[in-house]
Formats: C-alpha cells, structure tokens, sequence
C-alpha cells in the first residue's frame, strides 16, 4: 500500500475484533485486513486505502472515528469485522462519525478448508456473526451506512465499493463547495428557487450572489492579446465557424465572448467556487450572455445553473465529481420539447446556450448567431448533440419542508434527423420505462424543468450521495410504475415528515 499523499481522497479501512482471541490471533488478523485493505488500495479505486490498527476496546475506535472526522482528506472509513467485535464498544464511535461508512461484510478466505477445518479456524474467520453484531447496532443507533457483502476478489464487490467512494467524493466536495450566483433568481419562476440556508446546513454549500457589476468590470480589464491567444486555442478544439476566425467579420465577437472565459475563470478562482450561476435579466454591461464561457468552464468540471438555479448548479458539480474519469460528462439540461408521435416518444432537451459539450466526444462547432432573450448582442455558442447511450436526468427541489431528488433513467439516441435550425448544444433521449410514464411520475414528484443530465455518473451514484446527505431519492427507471410510485411519494412523505421529528 503506498504511503498517504496530501490532497488525495482517502478511506479508512477499519477491522473490529477483540482483545479475547491473544495477539496470535490479532497478528493473523492484522495480517488478514491488510492484505484486504492493500488488495482494495490496488484496485483502482477513485481514492487511497488506507489500513488502520486493528480496533478492539471502545477508546481506540472513539479516537479514530473523531479522527477520521478531522482529516479533511479522509471522505468516508469502511468497517469489517474479521473476528467478533462486542458492538457496545462501537457505540461511542459511531455516535461521533460524521463522514459516510461502509459496511463491508467478507471474509479473508473465499474457500473453507472443508477437510482440515477446526474451531481455530471457525474463530478466526467469523466475520458471518461478527458483521451481524456490527450491523444489528448500527440499525439500532438508525445509522446510515452502506452494505457490501462478499469478497473482495470479486469483481462486483469492488465495483459497488467503487460506486460508494464516487458518492463519498461528490458528497465531501459538495459540503465544502462555494457557490456563486451572478444576479438572482429569474423573476417570478418558482422552481429555481429555494432556502439557502437550509441548503447550507443539509447539503454543506455556500450559495452567495456576486455582483454582475464586478463581472462586467473583469471582462472589461482581460487584455486583448490574453483573449487572442485564448481564441487560437478554440481553432484547436472546436470546428469554428469562418466568421468567427482570425480576420472574420464576426472575430470581434469570438474575442469578446474569449475575455469573459478568462475574467469569469479569475473570478470564480478568486471567490474559490466550483459552480455558479447566471441570469439573462441581469447582465449588466455584459455585452453577451456567457454561453461559450459557461460551457467551457464546465466542461472543465465547474457546476452550473442558468437562471439563478443554484440547486441544479450543485448537482452539476457532483455529478462532476463522482463521474470524474469515467466515460461520458455531464450539463444543465433542460426538458424542452417532445415528440409525441407514437412508437417515436422523444423528449428534446437544450437550453439557451450552455449545454456542456462533455456529452459528445465529436468535435463541436462553435458559431454565432442571434439570441431573442437577454437583449444583448449575438453571444457564441457550441453547438452539438449529446453522444447516444445510457444517462440520467436528476432535479434537485425545494418542497418547503425538505429537499427531493428526482431522477430518471433515460436512454439518449440519435434525433430522427439533422436540425440544421437549432444552433444550440442539446440532446434526445428516451426515458425509461417510457415517456407518459416518465414525465407523469416526474410531474408529481415535484421534479424541476432544469436536471443535470449526467452520461458518467449513475443513479447508484447519485443513490449513494443522497442516502449520505439524509435527503429524499426517488427514481423512475424501467421497473417504475405510476401506482408504485405514487405510493412511494406517499409514503415518503409519512417517512420524512416523521424523521425530522418535533
Ligand atoms: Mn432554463
């Protein structure tokens, strides 16, 4: 196992047992769960493995919980008992543990020695009724944790161990995640708005405004050479329009919409924020609405939300993170049109300017032409269509008592033909387990018109994240039905109501 590095996530690996056994058997045992712990650390997993001592009294595992809760790089510890652990020396500890657990219930050997076996062996490898001590407290002390079962030599427990840690990194990021919103919410929409301070203490993220004032200003002051050099490197990533180019009668533009990359990357680096949001009502000298800059940035992994719509900035920004490596990307989406021909159920998704070209692997364009809404010159845009395959849509609402996340598993296709009209990145999805179904389970849950649409991260994903924040998942997927759900919904309501208590 390699040492520790700063900044890398880590979780801990914990192994309960006891003093009774002698320190034969605690060596074994010791041997035993580093050699998990290593074999985990090997597995390419997003974050550090890291091995701890051996817990077997009650003050030992107290210090390392408060520890684990202390080290900003520790996102979450996963627990095995190799031997029994009386789980009353457990209680102090887990009554402290702040950060996501994962309850990983295996055994050191996959095979039993069926001929040679005997009670020494039985002792040893008794995680079968140790992990059931475990786990029969940490449902009495009402402890959100998840559960793997199985050995770490499969290939389907590492990747559930792998789905956890994604969530237990999108979680982390998004407790300390400052967020900044240029201007406020659009004028009398409903959905995108929400209690920030109750955001703040569910969800850990800061969301304050900025002064679109301040913005124009920043753009104003990027240097015209900074801004050519930044458009040189869009003739390399981007089929750019001629008129756009170096000597075009558009160039100006393209420079333009360059400066505001720059002055709004400075700027967010300057309020340390990963996510943020815009309003076309309020643009102040802007002389563009972002839309080249704003896809840019979140391709760059930055979370966005047009509109004011900080809520699906957020899930953006986690949707970033615990899908980062993975293939596919995410972006605001919004569910914008339908086609209703039967057999041919599509929903068209887009939105003004700022769909993430992290959805496509081709090559996009990147062109000007005129936006009806914001009242400001023609802004540059990318402009593709999101790759076919599987994805997700989740929303992120306000219900006025608490949160929900909504989500949706959808299969983006090809559209039925090419629309050279709508020079805008967007997608066409099918959603499971089909449109009516979709869209009427998705009305009555309250879900927002602005998702994340993520092709990286999944709905295990985002499951995990939401179990680890205590907040409300539902999900539509092939197996949905409109009874089932709506019974769902009913019973989270009791459910929920019931959990925040007087
Ligand atoms: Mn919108």
């Amino acid at each position: 196992m390699s040492a520790p590095t700063s900044g890398q996530p880590q979780v801990w690996f914990l192994t309960g047992s006891q003093g009774l056994y002698g320190p034969e058997v605690l060596a074994q045992v010791e041997a035993d769960s580093r050699a998990i712990a290593r074999q985990l650390d090997q597995a390419r997993l997003p974050v550090q493995v890291v091995w701890r001592e051996t817990l077997t009294d009650k003050a030992a595992i107290r210090r390392t919980m408060l520890e684990a809760d202390a080290d900003d790089a520790v996102v979450g510890v996963i627990a095995w008992m190799h031997t029994f652990s009386p789980a009353k020396m457990w209680i102090a500890g887990l009554d402290t543990l702040d950060k996501p657990l994962l309850h990983l219930h295996t055994q050191a050997e996959a095979q039993l020695p069926w001929a040679t076996i005997d009670m020494d062996f039985m002792n040893l490898h008794q995680s079968a009724h140790g992990d059931r001590e475990f786990a029969a407290l940490a449902t009495r002390l009402g402890l959100s944790r998840a559960t793997v079962m199985g050995h770490v030599g499969q290939l389907e427990v590492v990747a559930q161990i792998d789905c956890w840690a994604r969530a237990a990194i999108g979680w982390q990021d998004t407790r300390r995640l400052n967020l900044v919103r240029f201007g406020d919410n659009m004028r009398d929409v409903a959905v995108t708005e929400g209690d920030k301070v109750e955001a703040e203490h569910v969800f850990g993220v800061t969301v304050n405004s900025q002064a679109v004032h301040d913005l124009a200003l920043a753009v104003a002051q990027v240097g015209e050479s900074e801004a050519e050099d930044l458009t040189v490197q869009y003739q390399d990533l981007y089929q750019v329009a001629p008129e756009l180019g170096a000597g075009g009668e558009r160039h100006a533009a393209l420079v333009y919409a360059a400066r505001q990359e720059i002055a709004l990357r400075h700027f967010l680096e300057d309020c340390q924020a990963k996510a943020f949001t815009t309003n076309f009502e309020d643009l102040g000298a802007l002389e563009q609405l972002p839309g080249l800059a704003v896809q840019r940035l979140t391709a760059d992994g930055y979370g966005f939300g047009a509109e004011g719509d900080w809520k699906t900035a957020v899930l953006v920004r986690a949707a970033k993170v615990m899908g980062d490596g993975l293939k596919g990307g995410a972006s605001l989406m919004e569910d914008y049109t339908y086609n209703l021909v039967p057999g041919r159920e599509r929903v068209l998704g887009a939105h003004m300017l700022e769909v993430c070209p992290s959805l496509t692997a081709s090559r996009p364009r990147l062109e000007i032409h005129p936006l009806s809404i914001g009242n400001r010159h023609d802004p540059v845009r990318l402009v593709f269509e999101a790759d076919p395959g599987p994805g997700l849509v989740v929303s992120l609402t306000d219900l006025g008592e608490r949160f929900r996340l909504t989500a949706n598993t959808v299969q983006l296709v090809a559209a039925d033909g090419p629309m050279p009209r709508l020079p805008v990145g967007r997608a066409v999805w099918r959603p499971d387990p089909d449109l009516a179904t979709s869209a009427a389970c998705w009305l009555e849950a309250g879900g927002a018109h602005h998702t994340v649409m993520t092709t990286a991260a999944t709905a295990e994903h985002f499951a995990g994240f939401a179990a680890m924040a205590g907040v409300e998942w539902v999900l539509i997927d092939a197996a949905t039905t409109r009874r089932g759900f709506a019974q769902e919904l009913r019973w989270n309501a009791a459910y929920y109501r019931l959990k925040r208590g007087l």
